[in-house]
């Protein structure tokens, strides 16, 4: 399996496929999207930046990657703008939408900034992560080929870039030979052809194979009137319009974003391919050159996606990109109900080649937000597990607070305990990452630390539908306990995830069911250990000892132990690429929590947090890392055809 990249770049002109694309991309959590790339094309290049943008507030990524504006022009000539499969906007006339006041349905925010140079930041990119890079290229190639000329070392150290193009073995779709990001700029693309790079081409000869067609959209989206499913509509519509018809619309850039999440879905050919740049009927053709192997050069092959899994591709696209708005839709249905107590922050962080000093400044690359806090994390991974979700904490009245709430709003989780307090700020960390990965983190509590046993009140309701009451330690330990007693006495089973590590009193004991806490935690929660330390077996039963019903203890990289008062239970971490363990702790309790709020057993529940930890160290960021339940699912299923 090729391990999950450590950092994703997505290069694009949005583009109705490529606004498609790029949701898929930003809803995966396998690729942590840290740079989006615009390029002319589809539409002029501050056009394609607006429309970027306009898919980002669509999504509201957890993670907010930086944009940047690249190419307007080709290598050597103007590019030729494609204007009429995709509209005016770009986006099928999404743009023009408007609501019944008259405002924008679908806005353009002033976030992120489109910021310059993107090819210089790809590059910086390639530098910074080498192999850990995915660079998923869905327009013409003049930002990677100029990025391949600035650095073309490091860019040959790119784990894997993976481009939409190209017409190798069927006819093109602007011409006769041509494919049209190939023959937009055809010098581009003979430059990054013939760098050496780590590159897998996705062209029509595959792309026209996977069709979403209107019957599939009714089927997965139904009546659905959520932005995103009335976006896709829209956008899908328009295109059949224009190009398409009953045959469905080909999923062309869709299908790069898809293979670079999984490479196994298509049938990969290397092959050594030439670019024609002049020739009136045949530039932009990209062909397979039959050269002797002696005379071969080295380094230049190239893998070609030559078939394709369309089902599976489908099925990837709906899981990601059209069901989470079913699933929303639902919410108030079927799925049972997860209380979540605790803090929601807004993570900043900069990455500096070093932390800096007492009194020292240090310049760092560019800002990056993301959403985080041990309470909203947790609430994210029960709702993508698949449970009704109500959050119960408080947000400042900044504008922090007030995109925090959107973005919890957009996951799907009811937000009616959660509460606004204008006299604080809202949550905040402040994260400094240096070369090696280790940081350096300042937490402002703001709001968090307000969150009072009298705005409880709040919380009756929803004790009422629900089944499991979820609590960590970065709100007050007085509403903590509360919260806790509260929903034991209506029957619910109570969840202390006892982090960060804290000494606590003996009596919260007989208001928790399961305690979730790290070796760490452990440690800190029963005082000096002797002298050779505790093994999880002694702290498990040290705890019971103290009067938790059950109790789970996260060994990291080395699985978890358990018991719910009968003997000690192991279970080994699966096996992942780790890059960055943050939020691991986070999406095990937030997939417990929706596990036993199925009422699954305790034993049951662990199998299943334990692989969606696992899925979570494979990505960066606290809550962009958070798996959905179709790959959590998969990963057992894998996991279990191989034991
Ligand atoms: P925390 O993130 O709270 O410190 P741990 O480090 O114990 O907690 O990790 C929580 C869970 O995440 C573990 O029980 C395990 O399921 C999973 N996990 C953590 N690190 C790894 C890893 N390197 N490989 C696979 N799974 C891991």
């Amino acid at each position: 399996m090729t391990p999950a990249p450590r950092s994703v770049v997505i290069d694009t002109d949005p583009g109705i496929d490529d606004a498609l694309a790029l949701m898929l991309a930003l809803r995966a959590p396998s690729l942590p999207v840290e740079l989006v790339t615009t390029v002319a094309g589809n539409v002029h290049v501050e056009l394609a930046s607006a429309n970027a943008r306009r898919v980002l507030a669509l999504v509201q990524p957890a993670a907010v990657p930086v944009l940047a504006q690249g190419a307007a022009r080709g290598l050597r000539r103007p590019m030729p703008i494609e204007g009429r499969v995709h509209g005016a906007d770009g986006l099928g006339g999404l743009s023009g939408l408007r609501r019944r006041d008259g405002a924008p349905r679908y806005g353009v925010s002033d976030a992120p900034p489109v910021r310059a140079h993107a090819a210089a930041r790809i590059a910086r990119m390639a530098e910074h992560h080498g192999a850990g890079l995915t660079i998923v290229a869905l327009g013409p190639l003049t930002n990677i080929a100029r990025a391949v000329e600035q650095r073309p070392d490091a860019m040959r150290r790119v784990g894997h870039i993976v481009v939409m193009g190209g017409a190798v073995r069927v006819p093109g779709n602007v011409s006769a030979a041509a494919e049209f990001n190939i023959h937009a700029d055809p010098h581009a693309a003979r430059v990054v052809f013939d760098a050496g790079l780590s590159l897998t081409l996705v062209p029509l000869d595959v792309t026209r194979r996977v069709r979403l067609t209107p019957a599939f959209l009714s089927s997965v989206l139904g009546t659905s009137r959520t932005p995103a499913a009335q976006a896709v509509r829209h956008m899908a519509a328009h295109f059949l319009r224009r190009a398409g018809g009953a045959a469905g619309m080909a999923l062309h850039d869709p299908l790069a974003v898809a293979v670079a999440i999984d490479p196994a879905l298509v049938t990969l050919t290397p092959m050594t391919l030439a670019v024609e740049t002049r020739g009136r009927h045949t530039s932009g053709m990209t062909l397979v050159q039959h050269e002797p192997a002696a005379r071969r050069r080295p380094g230049v092959s190239i893998r070609v996606a030559t078939a394709v899994d369309a089902e599976r591709v489908l099925e990837l696209f709906a899981e990601h990109v059209l069901v989470p708005e079913t699933r929303r839709r639902r919410a108030g249905e079927t799925a049972p109900g997860v209380i979540v107590l605790g803090s929601a922050n807004t993570d900043f962080t900069v990455w500096a080649g070093r932390l800096p000093r007492p009194g020292e400044t240090v310049l760092g690359a560019d800002l990056r937000t993301g959403f985080g806090g041990k309470g909203a994390n947790q609430a994210v991974a029960a709702r993508r597990a698949g449970a009704r979700v109500h959050f119960v904490g408080a947000l400042g009245g900044d504008d922090h607070g007030t995109r925090y709430r959107q973005h919890l709003g957009g996951e799907g989780i009811d937000l009616s305990a959660l509460g606004r307090r204008d006299d604080t700020g809202s949550g905040a960390a402040l994260i400094v990452v240096d070369a090696r990965g280790r940081n350096q983190i300042a937490v402002a509590p703001g709001a968090n630390a307000r969150v009072a046993p009298a705005d409880l009140d709040a919380l009756t309701p929803l004790l009422e539908g629900a089944r499991v009451l979820g609590a960590q330690l970065e709100t007050p330990l007085a509403t903590v306990e509360e919260a806790l007693r509260r929903a034991k006495r209506r029957g619910l089973v109570t969840v202390l995830n006892a982090a960060p590590a804290a000494t606590l009193p003996r009596r919260l004991s007989r208001v928790v069911d399961v305690l979730v806490v790290n070796e760490l935690e452990a440690q800190t929660l029963l005082g000096e250990p002797g002298p050779r330390g505790r093994s999880p077996r002694e702290s498990v039963a040290a705890l019971l000892e103290r009067g938790y019903a059950s109790v789970v203890v996260t060994l990291g990289a080395r699985g978890v132990a358990w018991s719910d008062g009968g003997g000690l239970r192991r279970l080994s971490a699966h096996r992942v690429a780790a890059l960055d363990t943050t939020g691991a702790g986070d999406a095990f309790v937030g997939y417990l929590l929706c596990a036993l709020a199925r009422a699954r057993t305790l034993a049951d529940a662990v199998v299943l947090a334990n692989a969606a930890a696992a899925l979570a160290v494979g990505g960066e960021g606290a809550q962009a890392s958070i798996p959905v339940r179709g790959d959590v699912e998969r990963l057992l299923r894998r996991a279990r055809r191989k034991a």
